[in-house]
Formats: C-alpha cells, structure tokens, sequence
C-alpha cells in the first residue's frame, strides 16, 4: 500500500451548544485502509463524522483531504471532493424506489450512461436489491435499507467513505453479508472509515483503529494489537 494521507484531521474542536463533543482529536488515514473509531454512546463517533462530511461545523482545529484543507468547506462541496458519508439509521428515501435512491446518490455527477453502468455494478454486487429495484425503500428489510444506503453513497464515486453504525439493529447474517461487502468496497480500493458499536466486529476487518472517550482520543493503534490490548477488551469487547 502506498504512504499516502488522504485524510488528517488536526486538533478538532467541536462543541453544540455548551457541550464539548470533541475536544483536539487528531487522527491521520491512509489511502486505501480501513479505520475504525470505537467508543462508548456518546463518545464523539458520529459527531467525528459529521465534522468530516461537513454536516457539523467545527469550532477549530483543521481537516486535511487530498491536499485540500476542507475545514470550512460545505457538504455538497466534500462530496464533489470524493468523500461520502453513509450516516446512521441508514436514511433511505422511503418513497422513493431503489432504482431512484440510488440515482439520488449519483447527484453530483453529470455523465448520465456512466451513471446507469454504475447503477447496474451495484446491483451485481447487491443481488437483493437487484431483484428489488422498483420497490419504495421504505417497505425494504433493514438489512435492504443499509445495504441500499452504502450502495447510494458510493454512487457519488468516494474515495473517502464514512460508515456510521453499519451493523446497528441487523440480523447476525446481514451483518456478515454488509461486512463482506465493506471488504468488497476496500477491495476496489476506497478508503473507510468506520464506526461501530460492535468493537470486535470492527477490528477484524480494519487496518486500525482509534478509541474515542468523551470526546477525546485516548488510544491509537493497529486492530490487531488493539484487538487484544487489555484496556480495550474490558471497555468494549465484553
Ligand atoms: P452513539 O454511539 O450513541 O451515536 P457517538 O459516539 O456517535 O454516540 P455523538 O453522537 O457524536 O456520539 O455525540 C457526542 C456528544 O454530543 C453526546 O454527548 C451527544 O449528546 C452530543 N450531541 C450530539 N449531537 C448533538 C446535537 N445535535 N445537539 C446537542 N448535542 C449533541
């Protein structure tokens, strides 16, 4: 793997209101590896992935992506970038088919026959929503709408993808289908990062991780030694 930063993110403050949801986190990613930010409810997981997708604005501190400070830049302007983000709770448009919520996903981009090429690529690699795309997404499974999310932000082409809580709520065997599929997407060469409440779940498939406690980033390190670090078995591997 190259030694190339594709993202660094540099004493980020940020706070709603008087709550201090990050307090100076740094974090560096790699171009091509899969990270993960493991932490209890509440610790800053998602809120990290707002302030990168520019969903949250920052109070200080500086975001580095592929030589471009984004710091101050708004979500629409990242995406163009190639960052994607896939948020919690999944947030199909329930109304809409598949087909169409996945065209959504491509709104950035103009090419209109690429588009379909990759429109049909996600259904080759999603056969459940293949077989499902004129369904309302709202009447899919929650395994469909998750599957369906991660399909619609990498419609927008990421280099970047930001996973918030892929696993949440789903069967053990969705859970195993959504994984292989993340390994599918680092396969073709996109960068992760990850968050998730199942720690253990998390650290077998990323390169590394970091720990999150209110707020701060209290330990850093390669998943396979974090893995098996005894403050990180106690706090989250049960
Ligand atoms: P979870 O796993 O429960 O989603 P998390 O690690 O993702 O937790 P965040 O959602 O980032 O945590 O929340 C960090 C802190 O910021 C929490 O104390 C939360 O209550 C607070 N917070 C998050 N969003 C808002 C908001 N929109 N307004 C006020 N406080 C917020």
């Amino acid at each position: 793997r190259p030694n190339y930063t594709i993202l660094e993110v540099q004493e980020l403050d940020v706070n709603y209101g008087g709550i201090q949801a990050l307090k100076k986190i740094n974090l560096i990613i790699q171009k091509g590896e899969v990270v993960t930010l493991i932490g209890a409810n509440g610790a800053g997981k998602t809120t990290t992935l707002r302030a990168i997708s520019k969903v949250v604005n920052s109070k200080s501190g500086v975001i580095l992506y592929n030589g471009h400070n984004i710091t101050r830049r708004q979500t629409h302007e990242v995406v163009q970038l190639g960052i994607a983000h896939c948020p919690e709770g999944r947030r199909v448009l329930a109304r809409q088919t598949v087909f169409d919520n996945l065209l959504l996903g491509a709104y950035i981009r103009s090419n209109q026959a690429e588009i379909k090429a990759d429109i049909q690529r996600q259904f080759e690699l999603f056969p459940r929503l293949s077989q499902r795309r004129n369904q309302l997404a709202g009447t899919l499974s929650g395994g469909e709408q998750q599957m369906l999310a991660i399909a619609r932000a990498v419609m927008s082409k990421p280099q970047l993808l930001l996973l918030d809580e892929p696993s949440l709520g789903l069967a053990p065997a969705i859970v195993r289908e959504i994984f292989s599929i993340i390994e599918n997407l680092r396969a073709t060469g996109v960068t992760i990062l990850l968050v998730e409440q199942n720690a253990n779940l998390a650290l077998q498939i990323a390169d590394r991780g970091y720990v999150l406690e209110a707020g701060s980033i209290t330990l850093t390190g390669v998943a396979s030694e974090l893995i098996s670090d005894e403050r990180v078995k106690k706090a989250y591997l049960g």
